[in-house]
């Protein structure tokens, strides 16, 4: 029975997945649709698991195919709400339960958007706290006081440690604007995926200036050239993978060369979502203090293996940034599953 209910919300879950970024209401339309041809799909086409299967992946109506992912987070749905029921006490595997749909749902959305929705962060930090008031047990606690007390001191605790590195990164690398004192040329120069970027004497891989789909660098130039293109005083306004000059855009993975004198820069400032932020403390809210910075601990050993494992394999290219809150969500799950473990055999080190 968990198994079959965590694949009907596994199904909601993808409806929320795709609508969610997009502004979409998640109720309205209340069928589900093809992505491709918007045509409405029968209830009995939208069976979870199986209709994907006997479809073999593909809308009945136009053949479009149906992204692997949708019977994927079925499956993962239906695989956790069952794990879920089996290891913990009822009221505690409930409270699990909407726990394990928002975080399937924020990993999802972070890998495609590089961010996670407030309805999901904010939304999760409320019901870890109410959830925490019905089952104190969550938190480890006596009383309901206490556990709302917990839960709502974890959630801070998470929000505030990311916020401090957040803003320690911003005062170590994110001088937001840099004069130079005499107009410097610069380069870029396409390297494989990456370029290289030089200003004066200072080189960087062209990458390390990007953490997000949205981050922007201004290059106010004296002089600048791309290709064969020269411009005058311009300001490039540069994206990871496109650079725009004077309301032309070109898209860096057919650029060679970019050239130029430059007198001041404009560098990204953030280099993690605040969406980060809020979902450490939805964790915080549910999980408690210790699963923060577990949670924070795993998820960074993890994305940093997973970072340096794709560079090595040449497996990163312009497109795939590293978003943090997968990361953060395995390291949750890890220790909602195996943290009371861990403690023990931590422990069992220190004091042998
Ligand atoms: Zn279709």
């Amino acid at each position: 029975m968990a198994f079959i209910l965590g694949a009907a919300i596994g199904s909601f879950l993808n409806v929320c997945i795709y609508r969610l970024p997009l502004d979409l209401s998640v109720n309205r339309p209340k069928r589900s649709f093809c992505p491709a041809c918007k045509n409405p799909i029968p209830w009995h086409q939208n069976v979870p698991l199986l209709s994907w299967l006997f479809l073999r992946g593909r809308c009945a109506h136009c053949g479009a195919r149906i992204a692997f992912r949708y019977f994927g987070v079925e499956l993962i749905t239906a695989l956790l709400f069952l794990v879920v029921w089996r290891t913990f006490p009822p009221s505690v595997a409930i409270a699990y339960w909407v726990f394990v749909a928002l975080v399937i749902v924020a990993t999802f959305i972070d890998f495609e958007h590089f961010i996670i929705p407030d309805q999901i962060t904010i939304g999760g930090t409320v019901t870890g706290v109410l959830a925490s008031l019905a089952v104190p047990e969550l938190m480890n606690a006596d009383s309901r006081l206490a556990a709302v007390i917990r839960s709502l001191l974890a959630a801070a605790l998470g929000y505030l440690i990311l916020w401090i590195v957040l803003e320690a990164g911003k005062v170590a690398f994110g001088k937001k604007r840099i004069r130079l004192e005499t107009p410097t040329p610069f380069f870029w120069k396409r390297q494989g995926d990456d370029a290289d970027f030089s200003v004066g004497e200072e080189r960087t891989l062209w990458s390390e200036y990007f953490a997000r789909e949205t981050d922007r660098l201004l290059l106010h130039c004296n002089e600048a050239k791309v290709d064969h293109r020269a411009f005058g005083e311009v300001v490039l306004e540069c994206h990871y993978n496109r650079v725009a000059v004077e309301g032309q855009e070109y898209a860096l993975d057919t650029v060679d060369d970019i050239s130029g004198i430059v007198r001041e820069l404009q560098i990204p400032r953030e280099a993690m979502g605040r969406g980060d932020l809020k979902f450490l403390a939805c964790i915080g809210a549910f999980l408690g203090w210790r699963a923060v910075l577990f949670s924070i601990f795993a998820g960074s050993v993890l994305g940093s293996l997973v970072g340096l494992v794709t560079l090595v394999l040449g497996k990163r290219v312009w497109s795939a940034k590293l978003p943090f809150g997968p990361y953060l969500a395995f390291g949750a799950l890890t220790w909602m599953f195996f943290g009371q473990a861990l403690v023990r055999w931590y422990i069992s080190i220190i004091y042998p």
